[in-house]
């Protein structure tokens, strides 16, 4: 049976307790696990290796990617480190897009700066800036789209088709596995920070790594347990929680973002918009035909100068200003000064993060309480 997204979220792991019935698969907390007898151990012995509620949520995790297997970590740093650690020599190139998370971009260039391997930022959008650092023999490229927080666009299929003896590695977490399933587009593995839309709900960090093959997979699982960054049991179970709601919560946020985005088109004050679900959009054809949503995340700038985008801030009611995205609550950040502080002020200008540029995220608020909201904020700045 070909089992939809829908589906796989609300009912996987269900009825799997044998002991009481329990129809949700209950929460394993401890650490250990009694051996059968000497040398006879169970599946599981102890759970920064193994943990049943973690395999639950991994199961669903491959499943929603089409995935052979999912390793969840800590966070999703931790995932982007556990494939660094897990696949890459000292000397191995990296190749990342050049606007990628702001976390993402300091951990791969302090790896670089370290000698854990090399790494080389690029606009991946550029073909011939692409085919021109293929010739450095890159070992992995890790692929980022829609990017944050310019929302450009790669093609994914066409890029993991360049050259076959390349680690693809797509972080998804904008899209989720509900618009966007990389693995099936080409690439070897996907990443996500379950922090945002997987979970849901903004109460709990957590990464995963999926993969499609089985020899990577061994290593990175070897890794995760070495390093010792999996996922918790709370989080596991938390987190499984979050993404039985995964579907309607996503296509929610996106009409939201559908009268939002129609109520910022005739704003004045908005100098520019960014939205892949816009036919104006740069990356309109291509996002047609790796998605089947355009997500509930867009990013305007603001004419004029910094007392406007204060005021502007200050007169929101409904949007709260904070970093992170894809919580049940709208949010509103402020790039330069948050989510991409950590990235050098050049880097941040030749992704094009201008002082005037905010990120919002939409929630599951009603779409005319936020407009409205959003309608005297705009008003203020006149
Ligand atoms: C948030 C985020 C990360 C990092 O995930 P954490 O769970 O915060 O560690 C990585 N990539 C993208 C695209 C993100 O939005």
């Amino acid at each position: 049976m070909n089992i939809k997204k829908s589906t796989i979220s609300v009912r996987s792991g269900l009825n799997s307790d044998e002991q009481h019935g329990c129809v949700v698969p209950p929460i394993t907390l401890s650490t250990t696990y009694n051996f059968f007898g000497l040398n006879q151990p169970r599946p599981y012995d102890y759970s920064r290796r193994k943990n049943p509620t973690r395999d639950v949520a991994q199961q669903t995790l491959s499943d929603l990617e089409y995935g052979k297997s999912a390793i969840m970590t800590s966070s999703g740093m931790s995932a982007i480190y556990l494939i660094c650690s897990a696949l890459l020599e000292p000397n191995d190139l990296l190749i990342a897009p050049y606007d990628c998370y702001g976390g993402t971009y300091r951990l791969l260039d302090a790896l670089n700066k370290k000698g854990a391997c090399k790494v080389l930022f690029i606009d991946q959008s550029d073909t011939q800036v692409l085919l021109k650092s293929l010739a450095y023999k890159p070992k992995l490229i890790f692929i980022e789209t829609p990017s944050n927080p310019m929302l450009r666009i790669v093609d994914i299929h066409t890029l993991c088709n360049f050259q076959k003896d390349i680690l693809y590695v797509v972080d998804n977490t904008f899209m989720t596995p509900v618009f966007q399933n990389p693995l099936i587009l080409g690439a070897d593995l996907v990443v996500h920070s379950c922090s945002k839309y997987l979970n849901g709900h903004s109460d709990l960090i957590a990464g995963v790594v999926i993969s499609k093959d089985t020899h990577i997979s061994e290593k990175l699982t070897w890794w995760g347990n070495t390093l010792g960054i999996t996922g918790s049991a709370f989080d596991s179970y938390q987190l499984l929680r979050g993404m039985r709601t995964l579907m309607p919560r996503v296509y929610q946020q996106q009409n939201n973002t559908k009268n939002i985005i129609a109520f910022c088109q005739k704003q004045p004050q908005i100098n520019a918009l960014y939205y892949p679900g816009l036919p104006t959009h740069p990356g309109y054809n291509i996002v047609c035909k790796q998605q089947s949503g355009f997500g509930s995340i867009f990013s305007f700038e603001l004419k004029g100068a910094k007392n406007v985008l204060l005021q502007f801030l200050r007169s929101l009611k409904l949007f709260t200003l904070a970093e992170s995205f894809g919580g049940v609550e709208s949010l509103i950040a402020h790039p330069a000064t948050m989510t991409h502080a950590a990235m050098p002020e050049n880097a941040r200008k030749r992704a094009g993060i201008s002082d005037m540029l905010l990120r919002v995220s939409v929630g599951l608020e009603d779409s005319d309480d936020l407009i409205t909201d959003l309608e005297q904020a705009f008003a203020s700045i006149q």
